[in-house]
């Protein structure tokens, strides 16, 4: 079978009932180019196929303001085009992110485009060689595969895997090709990262985003890293961070491992790994006891604060140097430190995510802050760094099976009823249902 022309008049089966043959709906969704994008359901002109071009050196330059598409500092790039090839960039300088800093990963940016090693074509392995196939030959093949595993099995036997790495509009898109083909079957590669702090801020908050900005952390007085090593994974944020220590702030890092951001810190805390909650509420255990809360913004703005209290006598020094062997002499100093100096701020990544409790050491980073009474203010919050460049849109925009585009609820009843209170989120839509049914 073909992919189907203009001529063509054959009309296979037609998908979710949207008008549209099975070719139709593969070719729309340029499903062999990885589902980057809906090409042909994109306007004309934004998207367009790529092109070797040589450029004569003296061709014009256009520049484009663009960001780098490593990391989640999301540095902004000037990036120079002659005859429709990115030949050169240089870091925007007028950008508050970056403000002229590039670091090596940025600075390589164009090798996503030029490298040798760049995937530039379909290929396909045959008799143990990869050949290139056009990109008709291979929509067509992967359709035909595709058809008969929805014939032999149905539309669940898909599975349909997004990256961070997508746009928003690339994201939606995704979410969408699934939800066509006929499967929930779809996430994306935050599910190993950053699921777990959107679950976590999100039950905290009512919203799974990083609370203030990377160049707000200049503001902090006190800066906590748990699980985070920007010096080496953010380095472009690093800037914001030595800019705060220049201006008097404290800088605390909980790593198992002595990493180069440790060895910027006035106190370098080597907890065991996975131990993140005693840690924390080791920390909470001094607080309550020398009434170093922030008690005015507790009664204003936390609910159930009394009963972590109750949970955090648990943690005694003795208890908490057994079970993350951290001193007690250490826990007093680093407990001490944050509060006494405000506004501070908690940073982490990967290292608090990435375990099977991930999920509540997320949350235990921000009942800390909000013992303190560090939230909702310059210099404070929970800075959430992310590893790709799109973790926040990909998940807002809904590449995701447990959630619609804007954390609608999967059930008919979770997103009309939001539509109607103009609500999105799921905490929001807890508070409409408990009205509504009071
Ligand atoms: S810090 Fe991140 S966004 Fe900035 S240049 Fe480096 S990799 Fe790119």
């Amino acid at each position: 079978m073909r992919l189907t022309r203009k001529s063509d008049t054959v009309e296979t089966k037609t998908t979710s009932g949207l008008g549209l043959n099975r070719r139709q709906f593969l070719k729309s969704a340029s499903l062999a180019t990885g589902g980057i994008a809906a090409a042909s359901m994109l306007g004309a002109g934004m998207m367009r196929k790529a092109e070797a071009k040589d450029v004569p050196h003296n061709a014009p330059t256009e520049v484009k303001r663009t960001i780098c598409s490593h990391c989640s500092v999301g540095c902004g790039i000037y990036a120079e085009v002659q005859n429709g090839v990115w030949t050169g960039q240089e870091p925007a300088f007028d950008h508050p992110f970056n403000q002229g800093g590039h670091c090596a990963k940025g600075a390589a940016l164009r090798e996503h485009g030029h490298g040798e090693k760049r995937l530039k074509y379909p290929m396909k392995l045959e008799g143990g060689k990869w050949k290139r196939l056009s990109w008709e030959q291979a929509i067509n093949e992967v359709g035909d595969k595709m058809e008969s595993i929805r014939q032999e099995s149905d539309p669940d036997s898909v599975y349909f895997m997004g990256s961070a790495k997508f746009s928003n509009e690339q994201a939606y898109m995704y979410r969408k090709l699934a939800a066509m083909w006929g499967t929930n079957n779809v996430d994306h590669s935050a599910r190993i990262c950053h699921s777990t702090t959107v679950a976590g801020v999100a039950n905290t908050w009512g919203y799974g985003a990083q609370t203030n900005s990377f160049n707000d952390i200049r503001n902090s007085k006190c800066m906590m890293f748990i699980g985070s090593n920007p010096c080496e994974a953010h380095p472009v944020a690093m800037q914001h961070i030595l800019i705060g220590k220049e201006r008097g702030a404290k800088i605390i890092v909980v790593d198992p491992r002595f990493t180069r951001t440790a060895a910027k810190s006035d106190e370098y805390v080597h907890i065991r790994p996975g131990t993140d909650i005693p840690f924390i509420y080791g920390l909470l255990w001094h607080i309550f006891e020398n009434g170093w809360q922030d008690d005015s913004f507790i009664s204003q703005r936390v609910y159930g604060m009394e009963r972590i209290q109750e949970e955090v006598k648990k943690y005694t020094p003795e208890e908490v140097e057994n079970i993350a062997g951290v001193p007690k002499a250490q826990m007093y100093r680093v407990a001490k430190m944050m509060a006494e100096t405000k506004p501070g701020t908690i940073v982490w990544c990967m290292g608090g995510t990435q375990h099977h409790i991930g999920n509540a050491n997320t949350r235990a980073y921000c009942i800390l802050q909000l013992a303190l009474g560090n939230m909702g203010i310059e210099g404070g919050g929970t800075n959430i760094f992310r590893g790709h460049d799109n973790v926040q849109g990909a998940t807002d925009f809904g590449l995701l099976f447990d959630n619609l585009p804007g954390y609608y609820g999967l059930t008919s009843g979770a997103w009309t009823i939001g539509q109607m209170y103009g609500i999105s989120n799921q905490a929001g839509l807890k508070i409409v249902l408990t009205k509504v049914n009071t």
